[in-house]
């Protein structure tokens, strides 16, 4: 077999900025060192190498940037995403991709879009929503739903908010439950996110979703889509696996017949319903 000549040299890249957002995550800002766009389909992923670790697969959680500037937005999580945590501004990373095929964009055309998000799930539906804010007049309507744990772990709140009030968002936010502050999070409803979905009715030929979070969130919410009239053609799941070489060619993260690298990450919920242990 011949060696795959896809992304298998990592491009050098510089850490510009770190953000911490919680505890344990923060939002990295990457100057990749040949000042060139790194051209990517909100949904793909890069393996992200930290030298002295090994590489990780991160999602950007941006949209392609003409000066050559990545951002992502990583929990720490085991030994590489520790390792980057405590790099700074300055370090040398690598970046190898973009894998794997991204949500398809062009298919949410003139559609509802909804975008369901749990967790760290909103960092790649955040490069999602900014590419549909830019196109938004290509799509009927745009509601972001977004679950976190409790307040003090909500990434981006006060971003999104800052969108929604432009009007061009319909933004639902919900936590599982507030702190033991007992303090009011206004903006919040408190309930797990498929909560939100209750009670929604949608045009099954004009509606699409995009989901990603853990995989409890999958299992309870594509019964709520499902009989809130998203089609299983049309709701689009980003799926999480261990991963290592990122090309299909280790089988790290085989799904049955499938590979979560390159056939996925996203996948249509009609694609993968049937497989054992996909969901
Ligand atoms: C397509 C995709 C996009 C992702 N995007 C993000 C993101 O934007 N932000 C973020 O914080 N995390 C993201 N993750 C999860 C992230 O890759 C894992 O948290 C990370 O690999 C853990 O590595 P570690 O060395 O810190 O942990 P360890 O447990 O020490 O990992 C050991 C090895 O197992 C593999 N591995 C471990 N956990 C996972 C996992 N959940 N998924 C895939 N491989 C794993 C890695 O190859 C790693 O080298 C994404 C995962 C995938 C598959």
């Amino acid at each position: 077999m011949s060696a795959p000549e896809l992304n298998s040299v990592p491009i050098p890249a510089r850490i510009q900025t770190i953000r911490q957002l919680t505890a344990d995550t923060s939002l990295f800002r990457l100057q990749l060192d040949d000042d060139k766009a790194f051209p990517f389909i909100p949904g793909q992923f890069i393996q992200l190498s930290v030298p002295g670790g090994g590489e990780v697969p991160i999602s950007p959680a941006d949209l392609p940037a003409e000066d050559g500037t990545m951002e992502l937005c990583v929990r720490r999580f085991g030994h590489v995403t520790s390792l980057l945590h405590q790099s700074r501004v300055g370090d040398r990373l690598g970046i190898r991709g973009p894998l794997g095929n991204g949500f398809p964009v062009d298919e949410m055309a003139g559609k509802d879009v909804l975008l369901l998000a749990g967790g760290l799930g909103i960092a790649p539906l955040r490069s999602l929503l900014f590419h549909l804010l830019r196109h938004r007049s290509d799509i009927r309507s745009l509601t972001l739903m977004y679950g976190a744990r409790e307040p003090a772990v909500m990434l981006f709140k006060d971003e999104l908010l800052d969108l929604a009030a432009t009007g061009s968002l319909r933004l639902l936010l919900t936590v599982d439950f507030l702190s033991d502050t007992g303090q009011e999070e206004p903006a919040c409803n408190v309930g797990l996110l498929p909560t939100l979905l209750k009670g929604v009715r949608l045009e099954s030929s004009l509606s699409c979703a995009a989901v990603c979070g853990p995989p409890a969130l999958y299992r309870c919410t594509i019964d709520e889509l499902l009989q809130a009239g998203v089609a299983g053609d049309d709701i689009y799941l980003s799926l999480e696996r261990r991963m290592k070489c990122g090309v299909g060619i280790c089988c790290h993260c085989a799904i049955g017949q499938l590979f979560c690298c390159c056939d996925g990450p996203v996948f249509r919920y009609r694609d993968i319903k049937d497989i054992p242990g996909a969901l």
